[in-house]
């Protein structure tokens, strides 16, 4: 018996389902469960609350989730070896765990959870930015979800909260921040783990805002930091020069000085250069 349910310690569920992990589909498992209901609380109040959980692997996160509340816990995963003891965890929470073997990437968890929905994973690292894109790019804001919860490698939570000025800020940065708010909630070494990985990891806490932080096209927004990203040591006149034809002019407006580099413009500022484009078209 394990400290947070009566079921069976990870190291058993491992041993009796023959789970080796699989590097070809991200396997790092947590097995203490103190350390997974800890990242389930970060996920803040999940009473009354449907979660997504992507990649339950043996279910360590999920355990958590629903012993720290969830109403109704859905777990994407793609190796069907991992479904067995997922069922043996749906069995010790009637009606409240509903386990899909899918890729997430597939997978539309409305047709399965009602809101409000949090999601919360700890992310196989080869799709996690991935998903993550998706979820802060949803046709509509605000989004199905209300959080996220996150682990990645701690390197790509740096690019999430990242600030302008450091090397860090990018994309992913000014995606995140302008219609959530994310932070850096916890730091795990390699040893976490089981095998370790080869990096540290981090669980980042996003929360969706009502609002994007400033008005702004999506599209626009996003064509415009794509261009200037894609060559950010080039001053920000060549840069966006396929943006438009009168761009010097859009950065002038956008109070953006046409010699600067994309990594030093905050996001108000490309949200201003997006209306400044939205207008003259
Ligand atoms: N949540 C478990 C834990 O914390 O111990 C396992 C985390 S492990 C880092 C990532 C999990 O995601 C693995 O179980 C892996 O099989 C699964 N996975 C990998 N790619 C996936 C995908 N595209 N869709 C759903 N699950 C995936």
């Amino acid at each position: 018996m394990s400290g947070i349910d009566n079921l069976p310690p990870l190291r058993d569920v491992i041993a009796a389902h023959d789970l080796a992990p699989k590097k070809s589909l991200g396997q790092n498992f947590l097995l203490d469960l103190n350390l997974t209901a800890k990242i389930a609380r970060l996920a803040g109040d999940l009473t009354g609350c449907d979660v997504l959980e992507v990649g339950p692997g043996p279910g360590g996160l999920t355990r958590g989730l629903l012993a720290e509340g969830a109403r109704r816990v859905l777990a994407v995963e793609k190796d069907p070896r991992c479904m067995p003891a997922l069922a043996g965890i749906a069995a010790a929470y009637p009606d409240r765990l509903q386990t899909v073997n899918g890729d997430a990437l597939e997978v539309n968890p409305l047709e399965y959870l009602t809101p409000p929905i949090k999601i919360a994973a700890n992310l196989p690292y080869n799709v996690g930015t991935e998903l993550l894109v998706r979820w802060l790019t949803p046709p509509e804001w605000p989004p199905f979800w209300e959080s996220l919860t996150l682990m990645f490698q701690r390197e790509v939570a740096l690019r999430i909260v990242a600030a302008p000025g450091s090397k860090a800020y990018g994309r992913l940065a000014l995606l995140a921040q302008w219609r959530t708010d994310p932070r850096i909630v916890m730091e795990l070494p390699p040893e976490a783990f089981t095998p370790p990985p080869k990096v540290n990891s981090a669980v980042v806490h996003l929360t969706a805002l009502p609002a994007p932080r400033y008005p702004a096209d999506p599209a626009i927004l996003n064509k415009v930091v794509a261009a200037a990203f894609n060559q950010r040591r080039k001053m920000l006149r060549s840069a966006l020069k396929s943006v438009s034809p009168a761009i010097e002019d859009h950065l002038v407006a956008a109070g953006i000085k046409p010699t600067e580099r994309a990594e030093q413009v905050h996001l108000e500022a490309f949200c201003a250069l997006a209306r400044s484009l939205a207008q003259a078209t």
